[in-house]
């Protein structure tokens, strides 16, 4: 599979978690930074994207080797990066892509360009491409807010509400709302919807609960489960099977580094990736 994203030097998030789920998936990574970050466990410090050139002669030379069995694309810097990325995917008919729609990391530093022109270059680009969009709760409603203001809705905050109106004004086929960030002390609950593609019905919803892991080292969940998603879909399941093994995956990388001891008081550590 490709990861396309953003360096995290701390190896919780971005490329270095991606590279690291895929190897522990048993497949092989191949990756493209869109984005070098400076951040450890207190936070990020800040973000420089690769030139627009570099990012496309990267890709193509990937590319050229071969076209991947997935894609997962992380932080996606700015509009010519989203551009390129859009460009160079069509252009190979790359299929099984799955888009962490990356916003804000989780000590509050921008790591995308989010305003009206980034999102509408998104849904007419990028997003329409993706099998599979994985926003959090956050990042689903910043979406769905922006479509509805521009379709002149009333919104409903269900997640089935905030995916059907990603579906229509972004065009992606399915959409995974986590509900990570819900509040729910003892569950963490995500629901995908997945959407005909004639009509504009949802097809199915398909609901995955897990206990909530209460620990710190939460820091790069939404890059490990997008590229595990990526990874099964790598071995040829089909995507509910894909999303029910990356949860599977990411609640047992919780589990079993939850209780390290790691970074500056009051950050958030890594989600540690060992055997
Ligand atoms: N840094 C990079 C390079 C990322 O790609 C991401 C998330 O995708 C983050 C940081 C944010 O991670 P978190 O929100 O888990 O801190």
């Amino acid at each position: 599979m490709l990861t396309i994203a953003g360096s995290d030097p701390s190896g919780g998030a971005g490329i270095q978690a991606d590279i690291k789920t895929a190897t522990l998936c048993g497949v092989h990574a191949m990756s493209v930074l869109t984005a070098l970050t400076v951040q450890n466990s207190a936070g990020v410090g800040s973000v420089h994207p690769v030139a627009p050139d570099l990012l496309r002669s990267q890709l193509e030379a990937v590319m050229k080797d071969g076209v991947p069995d997935a894609v997962k694309i992380g932080m996606i810097p700015d509009i010519d990066s989203a551009l390129v990325i859009a460009d160079v995917l069509t252009r190979y008919n790359a299929k099984n892509i799955v888009v962490d729609p990356v916003m804000v990391s989780t000590s509050g530093h921008s790591l995308s360009e989010s305003d009206a022109s980034m999102l509408d270059t998104l849904a007419g680009s990028l997003y329409p491409l993706a099998t599979l969009l994985t926003p959090n709760l956050d990042e689903a409603r910043k979406l769905a807010g922006y479509a509805a203001s521009c379709l002149e809705l009333e919104i409903e905050q269900t997640p089935q509400f905030l995916s059907a109106v990603i579906h229509h004004f972004y065009g992606s086929p399915a959409v995974l709302v986590k509900g990570g960030h819900s509040g729910d002390p003892q569950f963490s609950e995500d629901i995908m919807s997945e959407f005909d593609e004639d009509c504009e019905e949802i097809n199915l919803h398909y609901h995955y609960k897990s206990l909530r892991v209460e620990t710190r080292n939460s820091h790069g969940t939404g890059c490990v489960l997008s590229s595990a998603i990526a990874c099964g879909l790598a071995k040829g399941m089909q995507l509910h099977e894909a999303v029910k093994f990356g949860k599977e995956f990411l609640n047992t990388a919780l589990i079993l580094g939850k209780d390290y001891v790691y970074g500056q008081p009051g950050g958030h550590g890594p989600l540690f990736l060992i055997v």
